[in-house]
Parts: C-alpha cells; structure tokens; sequence
C-alpha cells in the first residue's frame, strides 16, 4: 500500500451522510478536496455539500465497490456500516481507520473486551443471551445497572436501567431477542471525553478532556476545557494514546469516560470517528477535528489542536421546533461569541439532532452559560439580552 500522501484536488469517499460527514466535507472542500458520500438516502446532510451524492445499500457490495473505485481514500462517519461493507471498499481503495477498528468498536461485547485485555478500565459488565444468563448477571454484579444491546447502539438507544425492583422475566420479554450487556451502573461525578487523531505515521494530537452533560442519554453541552484534576486529564490522554495506538487507528477517535466520585476514570464507549463532543474545535481550535480527520486519512501531518478560547457547544434538538414555526435563529445570530451550526435536516423530529451552538468566553464556565442563553433565546418571545 502507497503512504504517499492523497493532496488536496483528491476525491474522499464517505461512507454515511449525516451531520459529521457534512462538517467533515466542508473541512475537505476548504482545503481543496471533492469529497463523494455513499449512503441509502437522497438530499442529506453530507450529499447537500458534496460534489457528488450517490445512493446505495451498504449491503449492496458491488455499488460500495463501484464506490471506492472511483475515490482516493474511504473514511466513514457512521458507525453501524457492516464488516462486509468496509471490507469490500478496502479491495478497492484504502479505508481509514480500517474496518477492523469499526468491526471492533461497533459491538460493545467486542469493544469491552479489547479494552479489558489492554488493562483498561471498564464498568464490570456481563454478556447476556438468555433469562438465565440476565439473571446470574443482576446476582453477579446487582443493582443498579444498565441493560445495552451489543451491536448498532447509541445515543442511550436499546438501554433499560435495571433497578432492585424490576422484574428480570419482564423485562427479557420486552426487549428484542438479541445480545446484550448488563452493565453496573456507575455513580459518576462528571461524564468527560479525549477527541484525538492519529496519523499515518502514528502522530499523535488530542484537543484535551472536554466536559460532556447528557439529557435523555443524549449530550445536550459540552464545556472545554473540562474541569478535571491534572492527574485525571493526563490519565485520559494517556489511556486514549493507547487505544488508539492498540487499534492502529488513523483518523479521529473520541473516548467517553466516567469520572467517578473517587475520581477514577472508567472507559464507556469509543467512537472512531469525529465526534459530537468535538464539535467546538470548529470556532474554537486552530485545527478542527474534522480537518484532523482529513489530514490523517489522507496522510498529512495533524494540525494544531491549540485552543484559542475557552468554549461550550450546545445541541439543538428537532423539540426546539414548535407548531408556531422553526426557533428564531436571529436571536442567536444577535449574540457576540455564539456560532450557529445547521446541518441542513428538513424533518425537525423531537430528539433528532438538528444543528448546534458554539459560544466561546474567558471560562469554559461562562461559554456554558451563554451557549444555554443563546440557545433558550431561540424560543423566547422577545431576544435575550446575554451580557458577561
Ligand atoms: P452509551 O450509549 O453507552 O454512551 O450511554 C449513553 C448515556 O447513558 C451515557 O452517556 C450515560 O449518561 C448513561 N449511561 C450509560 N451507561 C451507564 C452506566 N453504566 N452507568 C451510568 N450511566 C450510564
């Protein structure tokens, strides 16, 4: 295989067309890029900004083929493309990271367990396939925990807590017959991530340990900095190093973390990809992450990750949408330091992530609050005066 760097007037290949490829897209059309994307729908988020949009199964391999061969590098930015999809584009045309680092990121049964034979941290967790087998686990590892399915999970999407009080046999029945992970449920001080890439060469850059607060299992604000202890950030650095190194991935990855109370971090998931919490590199780092990702798919050294700013990222869910019409994005628009991304959705569905905002300030404290002002102001009958 060729490491001779891909130079900008190449063609990137997308497998997937939501927001992260969108954003990854634009990052690759500054520099000079065309960028294909490949994915089962018409008129999406990455397709909107791609020079060329095609539509396909990621089960159909002759079209993923036809599709690899006419770009210079694969990448994805959806995670539940299957083995066989990424192995087909790699008989063609290099895919970064390679699919065995989707193959083994996308199952948490997979992804569990290579991290535990790493020595990494992991919540104690059980695989389960059968009633007997989830209730060995509740007696093994107790309450409370979480009940997750292996494969095509996120966003808190196939989760069920389990309390003392919840009936297993119940509960089995409920669920779809599939494998699962009972998981003890971590009573964590903060949730916190490390977005970082990797480059041909094994470069290593991070953009720090961000702070990331969940609504619903979904992140709703992530702050960076993170408050976190000197000790606890080089730890994340350091375990994500190792990940990433372990897995040879070349690309962006994000590794989500438990603080706990006693402050130990604990590993939940990888995402080997640009990620949701690395969204504020766009406004606020030298380099994004979705330049990051460019540069080490296609070879190139990494870019600064340097922050120029403290700053918080809010997510706009389609719930901000109401009957009286779309959020009133001049509000926003009207605030010094705040940034409005959207990623081109026509269908506001409630939960649906549909855009987010940037705020930068002194502290990554106050970019917090002025991101929630910013983005309560979105619904607010008259525009809020956001002074700090
Ligand atoms: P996941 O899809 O595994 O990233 O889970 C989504 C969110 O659910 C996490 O970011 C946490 O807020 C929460 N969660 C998942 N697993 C656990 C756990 N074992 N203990 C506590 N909270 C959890």
């Amino acid at each position: 295989m060729s490491l001779a760097p891909i130079l900008p007037g190449a063609t990137v290949g997308v497998l997937g067309s939501g927001q992260l490829g969108r954003m990854f897209a634009i990052a690759a059309r500054r520099l000079g890029y065309r960028v294909h994307t490949f994915s089962p729908d018409y008129d999406t988020p990455t397709g909107q900004v791609a020079d060329l949009e095609v539509r396909g199964s990621y089960d159909d391999l002759t079209a993923v083929r036809a599709f690899a061969a006419k770009v210079d590098v694969v990448t994805f930015e959806f995670e539940n493309v299957s083995h066989a999809c990424t192995e087909a584009a790699e008989q063609v045309t290099p895919v970064r990271p390679a699919g065995t680092v989707l193959h083994t990121t996308q199952n948490r049964k997979r992804e569990k367990q290579f991290l535990a034979r790493q020595g990494i941290p992991v919540t104690e967790f059980a695989v389960v396939n059968s009633i007997g087998e989830l209730r060995e686990a509740a007696a093994r590892i107790g309450t409370p925990a979480v009940l997750k399915t292996a494969g095509f999970g996120y966003d808190g999407k196939g989760q069920v807590k389990i309390d003392a009080n919840t009936e297993l046999d119940a509960t089995w029945q409920a669920i779809e017959p599939s494998e699962l992970i009972f998981e003890a449920f971590v009573d964590f001080e903060a949730e916190v991530s490390v977005v970082a890439a990797r480059g041909l060469d094994g470069q290593f850059e991070h953009f720090g340990v961000v702070r990331n607060d969940h609504v619903n299992h979904v992140l709703d604000v992530t702050s960076a900095p993170g408050a976190v202890s000197e000790t606890a950030h080089h730890e994340a650095i350091d375990i994500t190093r190792t990940i990433m190194r372990a897995l040879d991935v070349v690309g962006v990855m994000c590794v989500e973390f438990f603080l706990t109370r006693s402050g130990r971090l604990i590993v939940n998931e990888l995402a080997p990809r640009p990620h949701n919490s690395g969204h504020f590199t766009v406004d606020a780092c030298v380099t994004s992450q979705f330049e990051q990702q460019l540069r080490a798919v296609c070879g190139l050294r990494l870019g600064s990750p340097e922050r120029l700013r403290p700053a918080a990222m809010a997510n706009l869910l389609g719930d901000l949408w109401t009957t009286a019409g779309p959020p009133r994005w001049e509000a926003a628009l009207a605030i010094p330091d705040v940034k409005l991304h959207l990623y081109g959705k026509t269908e506001p569905r409630p939960g649906r992530k549909m855009g987010h905002l940037t705020a930068m300030a002194p502290t990554p404290e106050a970019a917090a609050l002025r991101v929630r002002a910013a983005r309560r102001s979105l619904c607010a009958a008259e525009p809020a005066a956001v002074t700090f």
